[in-house]
């Protein structure tokens, strides 16, 4: 500890899902005013390039084929930065506090008594059904909707598909699922106990960001349409009828977006 531990904080940023004209002015501000960030994976360089020239720019996810570096050393990190009284943004896609282990860094800093604060991207989720057209929840067609993660904690246990599917249908819910393309044909297998298999379905890879592409089909098609059109993380899978909005619902090619 030391004279300048009151000076530095950590603020956790939500990159949005891609596209930098979906950043926050909080945002941008919080770019402009770092000295270290600290970028997930999936933060393109154009929102990168908004941070501040004297910004000291560390990647921390696996680009170039690297391993990504520990949460505990990222976490280390950002203390000891902010100790040191840098200015720390800890930038990550999509929203910080959906699925992107920003729960636990924020009580590792309190932990740490390091001050933290957060600012709101918008959700992968939110930007793949937006791209197509159809909103997420509809008085005809969901009451709500579930964000959920495709892929367990590791050694831990997966969300409970069937009940989902179940409470999906009786309340008519939209499902979106996170990082579930590799698994999958175990997801439909499990939503297909319980929902019909011409439930619509939709996946769409790389929402918001050039080379976005994306395929609708139904529940019952949704593993073989993700093969035959090769479609790969980062995707989104959404099941539910708010997809019927979407042209006409029955296999359709994979489709890039246009310009
Ligand atoms: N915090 C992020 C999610 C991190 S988990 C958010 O709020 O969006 C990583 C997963 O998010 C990916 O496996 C994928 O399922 C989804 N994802 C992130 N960016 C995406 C994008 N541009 N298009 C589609 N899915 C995306």
């Amino acid at each position: 500890m030391n004279d300048t531990t009151a000076t530095g904080a950590v603020t956790l940023v939500g990159a949005g899902p891609g596209d930098p004209e979906l950043l926050t002015l909080k945002a941008v501000r919080a770019l402009q005013a770092a000295t270290l960030v600290l970028a997930d994976d999936l933060v393109g360089d154009e929102v990168l390039a908004l941070a501040s020239p004297r910004a000291r720019i560390v990647h921390v996810g696996k680009r170039g084929g690297c391993r990504s570096t520990p949460q505990a050393f990222i976490e280390k990190l950002m203390i000891s930065a902010a100790r040191e009284g840098e200015q720390v943004v800890r930038l990550k896609g999509g929203d910080p506090f959906v699925f992107g282990r920003g729960g636990e860094e924020v009580e590792r800093l309190r932990a740490a008594g390091v001050p933290v604060a957060v600012v709101n991207g918008i959700t992968a989720g939110l930007a793949a059904v937006t791209s197509l057209g159809v909103p997420l929840t509809h008085r005809e067609h969901a009451q709500g909707v579930v964000f959920v993660t495709g892929h367990p904690r590791r050694g831990g246990e997966g969300p409970d598909w069937h009940s989902l599917a179940q409470a999906a249908r009786q309340s008519r819910l939209t499902l979106v699922i996170y990082m579930g393309v590799r698994g999958v044909a175990a997801i439909q297998q499990q939503l297909l106990a319980a929902l019909p298999a011409e439930t619509p379905a939709a996946v769409v890879q790389r929402a918001s960001l050039p080379g976005q592409r994306h395929a609708v089909t139904t529940l019952g098609e949704l593993a073989a349409t993700i093969e035959r059109e090769q479609l790969a993380s980062p995707s989104v899978i959404v099941v539910g009828d708010v997809l019927r909005g979407v042209a006409a619902v029955r296999a359709q090619p994979a489709r890039t977006r246009a310009g």
